[in-house]
């Protein structure tokens, strides 16, 4: 139960604790002296007469009751009031104690995938807390070293692999020109082309995932014509399954990179689309509320369970691996969306829609 209490007051309650038996077993102590000391005082004129020695003398006089009871009120009280007074005191030292690990806790909060290589400013003091930061800073460095090191190798393995199936590609697209008489060879064509498709799409999300993304140029974006441009892109898979895009009219717009912006809503529709049963519908909606935008992308498809629905967010993280597989997905667009969009200074959830689907949320800051 202690382990849950802050270490300031677990600090504070045990050295009250300390301090009451202290003091509990002194006031104790004192009054039992005090009684002994009155009894013997009761004592004395007998033994002013020189001739008796104490044990002879007739039987003491009784401790006064009043004066006994009003020395034991007092040092209750001492004790109450040195209890609290110490307990106080405490409290405000281990404050002070405790306030480097405070700084330094709020140090490390800071620390994100951002600014792991900004170190924490050493403090003055030549203690324990100076010898935990280095090791935190030195710690951060190298997991920065290690980040950036993975980061390159899937840029600099996406980028390898761009080349050659670019030319796979290529000759695919010239073989299959050819007239082909055999069944098996076009299905196999086809089959292989299907799998290209799928590669080229990985690729060049993982190089989306990889990549570090500036945000120099940023420029209005106007929200409308964006969707619209993503809607058409994304027509003739709708038309397919017979699922309607809706878009609501607006003159709302963000201030961003249209292209990266264009490729979250990509993701987000074509998701919507991907994983919505046929004769269903896609709208997106946007809202302005106070200093926020609000932009909803809502389907009816299958939905999300609960516990995954901030895993869904994670690179390569898939609810239903064989599903996504089969409609042609990587688990990457979601990720690349959250990735863009925090460079935009917005967030991305995504909740349930009642009674089937989901409705992913993108929140700007205005
Ligand atoms: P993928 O390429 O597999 O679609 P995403 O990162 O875009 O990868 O999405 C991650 C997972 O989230 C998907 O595999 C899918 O299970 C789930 N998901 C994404 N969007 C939707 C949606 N609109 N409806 C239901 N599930 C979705």
């Amino acid at each position: 139960m202690l382990k849950k209490i802050p270490l300031r007051i677990r600090f504070t309650l045990v050295a009250s604790l300390f301090l009451l038996v202290s003091c509990v077993t002194l006031t104790l102590l004192s009054n039992m002296s005090a009684v002994h000391m009155m009894e013997a005082v009761a004592l004395l004129p007998s033994m002013k007469d020189g001739s008796t020695p104490i044990l002879q003398l007739e039987p003491a006089q009784p401790v006064e009751e009043p004066y006994y009871q009003v020395f034991q009120q007092k040092t209750t009280v001492a004790t109450i009031l040195i209890v609290l007074a110490g307990s106080i005191a405490t409290y405000f030292a281990a404050g002070y104690v405790l306030k480097p690990i405070r700084d330094l806790s709020c140090e490390v909060q800071k620390r994100n995938v951002e600014n792991l290589g900004t170190p924490i400013e050493l403090p003055q003091s030549a203690d324990e807390v100076r010898q935990l930061t280095i090791s935190f800073n030195q710690m951060m460095e190298d997991l920065q070293r290690s980040f950036l090191l993975q980061k390159e190798f899937s840029a600099n393995a996406a980028h390898e692999l761009r080349t050659p199936l670019a030319i796979m590609r290529a000759k695919l697209d010239v073989f299959m020109l050819s007239e082909n008489e055999n069944p098996e060879t076009q299905k196999m064509i086809d089959a292989m082309s299907q799998q290209l498709e799928r590669l080229s799409k990985l690729i060049e999300d993982l190089l989306w995932f990889s990549k570090d993304l500036p945000l120099e140029k940023k420029t209005r974006v106007m929200l409308y014509p964006l969707f619209c441009d993503v809607a058409e892109e994304l027509s003739s898979v709708a038309k397919e399954k017979e699922i309607e895009i809706q878009i609501q009219q607006t003159n709302e717009f963000v201030l961003g990179q249209d292209r990266l912006l264009e490729r979250v809503f990509y993701n987000l529709l074509e998701n919507a689309v991907k994983y919505s049963p046929p004769q269903t519908q896609v709208s997106v909606t946007v809202q302005r509320e106070g200093d926020f935008l609000r932009i909803q992308v809502i389907d009816q498809g299958e939905g999300i369970p609960e516990v995954c629905r901030s895993a869904v967010f994670e690179p390569f993280f898939r609810v239903d691996k064989s599903r996504s597989r089969a409609v042609g997905g990587n688990g990457l667009g979601l990720a690349v969306c959250k990735k863009i969009l925090e460079r935009h200074h917005a967030s991305i959830a995504v909740r349930p829609n009642h009674p089937n689907g989901s409705i992913f949320e993108v929140i700007f800051p205005s």
